[in-house]
């Protein structure tokens, strides 16, 4: 008995301690399956994104757009306490050749000279003043602005310049100059400078034309916002608003709200300006040579953009992403990287939702960040200390218009981080903000933490409808290394998006008429009725109109507007040398000329209408040299 009566508390023994063991082992497995899944939920991955100094180089304008060939616009400065940017702006986005310079001489070696940025009754002494009007008069011309009681009015075509900050509303005479050849719209031919909600806005200058000028615009009050003076062959023209109020001041957000609309409208109360100078320099330049906005000779690009940012818009994606590859277009998405739960919703980074990015990136979809917190307070938050990381920066929503914890380097940084760290292969260049508030620190955060291109403004709220350099603290100084590619159309005011198409459609025509670009945002929160009407735009878009990759599209912005390049006259008669170079690849670089083309050497293919030559894709830190042989 007693060998039993021991064996048997072994044998009790030896078989809870099999229990135990396959218990445990069990245990170990629920805790190691549990502990994966929490690893996979919260312990996402994280990539270095290293925060650069800010040390951006001081530009020395004339010495960055040096003289270099006589079809080039001179920009004269008369004053050094405002950096030419606005001009600078507005001459690189048209693709208008210039130099700047302070010396009169210098620029009236040139047929086209801006002014820039005022004239007072100091700028020219009466020996200049008789050397500008022998310019015109031989066939030059120069644009001039601001214009201050003072200034010598004969020369430029007025009796009295009154300075005034109220007024609020430009109108141009249709057809009364080649300068206004693109106003022919009416969002074109009356602008607004200001809401009338401010009575006082920025200062402008109306005059009184004398008898040897034209008016071809007035504000509201009736004064001139805009005189021609004919004098020989040539013509001064004078601008009652200064391009740093017209166009700059829209495009740092600074402005009045001078917009109609804020979203889903054509709105280019900024870009008007810009296309005065397009048409003055294509049609008083005989030798005029433009460099094209848009790339391989088309008239316009659609940009479609979708943003994530509620959690169960992830499997949607793969919708959108399938029907843009049955029409041979890539969209990018733009993720909000939300990890946190708060007031405002769950964070819904799950392994699902990690697979969805990986997959669309697979299929070569380009995605850029969303924020992380996705706060309509994010225009007031601080610019941090740029050293927000995953492990510690913990922002939260405290209702849809508060956050505590957040700053505009953790939303920029910290987004980016998670984005790159768990999608293998992803480099994350282009940002937008939650709900499209901006805060003046944003291109210093986006900068300094490697972005590349930023789409966070509506297009009317910028006043314009082209891409352009973004400036630190969003001010008129400085630029910020990046590009800014605002928001034309979105789906989500009333009515539906569906409903909208044809409207959507002729915002896109006004575009193409103009040379500028439109950007879609479409929220993929259900593959119904929005990928409906995507496709149905897909569908119709107007000729010589393209949806393009929208990373793609910034590249090739980004390089155009970087492009170096100059024209040279050629060894035979009616000839000329054209060089481009440019410091990254790019390709479908599209020049324009006055003339019309009877040849063009390798390198380049002639477009139908003989007056537009495509290059051959540009490698990096190589340029290339044509040949353009023009017709009698
Ligand atoms: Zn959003």
């Amino acid at each position: 008995m007693f060998p039993a009566a021991v064996r048997a508390p072994e044998r009790a023994s030896r078989f809870s301690l099999r229990a135990t063991a396959v218990l445990a082992v069990v245990a170990a497995l629920f805790g190691l399956f549990g502990w994966l899944n929490y690893r996979g939920a919260h312990r996402l991955l994280v990539a270095d994104v290293r925060v650069r100094a800010l040390a951006p180089p001081r530009v020395v304008f004339e010495d960055a757009y040096p003289e270099q060939f006589p079809m080039q616009v001179a920009l004269l400065r008369t004053a050094v306490d405002e950096p030419p940017l606005a001009a600078v702006h507005a001459l690189r986005e048209m693709g208008i050749p210039f130099f700047v310079t302070r010396q009169l001489a210098q620029a009236l070696g040139h047929r086209l000279v801006l002014i820039y940025p005022r004239i007072d009754g100091e700028t020219f002494s009466p020996a200049e003043l008789e050397l500008i009007r022998r310019h015109v008069e031989a066939g030059g011309s120069v644009f001039a602005q601001s214009a201050a009681a003072g200034a010598p009015g004969a020369h430029f075509g007025f009796r009295e310049a009154s300075a005034s900050k109220r007024r609020h509303v430009v109108r141009f005479e249709r057809g009364a100059d080649p300068l206004l050849r693109y106003l022919d719209r009416p969002e074109e031919l009356e602008i607004r400078l200001g809401s009338d909600q401010f009575p006082e806005i920025f200062w402008t200058q109306g005059y009184t034309p004398d008898a040897s000028a034209t008016t071809l615009a007035r504000f509201e009050d009736g004064s001139a916002a805009l005189v021609r003076k004919r004098i020989g062959s040539g013509a001064i023209y004078l601008s009652g608003v200064s391009l740093l109020d017209g166009l700059m001041r829209g495009q740092t957000n600074r402005h009045y709200e001078a917009f109609r609309h804020y979203v889903n409208a054509f709105e280019p109360a900024g870009d008007v300006w810009m296309l005065l100078l397009r048409a003055w320099y294509e049609s008083l330049e005989p030798g005029a040579v433009r460099l094209g906005t848009i790339p391989r000779g088309l008239r316009s690009v659609v940009l479609f953009t979708h943003d994530v940012d509620w959690e169960n818009s992830f499997p949607p994606m793969i919708d959108y992403a399938r029907a843009e590859t049955a029409h041979s277009v890539r969209s990018l998405f733009f993720v909000q990287m939300k990890y946190v739960n708060d007031a405002n919703g769950k964070g819904y980074l799950s392994p699902g939702n990690l697979d969805v990015l990986r997959r669309i990136h697979r299929e070569g979809f380009p995605m850029g960040t969303h924020s992380i917190i996705h706060s309509r307070a994010f225009n007031y938050f601080e610019l941090g200390t740029g050293t927000e990381t995953y492990g510690s920066y913990k922002p939260r929503g405290t209702g849809p218009n508060t956050a505590t914890g957040a700053t505009v380097f953790g939303e920029v940084r910290v987004s980016r981080e998670l984005l790159d760290g768990n999608v293998p292969g992803q480099h994350t260049v282009f940002f937008r903000a939650g709900h499209l508030r901006v805060p003046k620190t944003l291109p210093e955060a986006l900068a300094r933490c490697g972005y590349e291109f930023d789409s966070s403004f509506t297009a009317p709220d910028v006043l314009t409808n082209f891409p352009y350099a973004l400036t630190l603290g969003l001010d008129f100084e400085q630029e910020a290394g990046l590009y800014e590619f605002p928001v034309t159309i979105e789906d989500e005011e009333e009515p539906a998006l569906r409903e909208r198409v044809d409207s959507s459609i002729d915002v896109f025509r006004a575009n193409a008429d103009n040379g500028a670009v439109s950007v879609v945002l479409i929220h993929p929160t259900d593959a119904g009725m929005k990928l409906e009407a995507e496709q149905a735009m897909l569908e119709r878009l107007p000729a010589g109109v393209e949806a393009m990759d929208p990373l793609e599209f910034a590249r090739f912005w980004r390089a155009r507007d970087r492009l170096d390049w100059n024209v040279a006259p050629g060894a035979k008669p009616r000839t000329i040398v054209l060089r481009a170079g440019s410091r990254e690849p790019v390709r479908g670089i599209t020049f324009e000329f006055g003339g019309e083309i009877a040849a063009v050497s390798a390198g380049a293919n002639l477009l139908d209408d003989r007056h537009r030559i495509v290059l051959a894709p540009l490698e990096a830190g190589k340029s290339v040299q044509l040949e353009i042989a023009f017709r009698p």
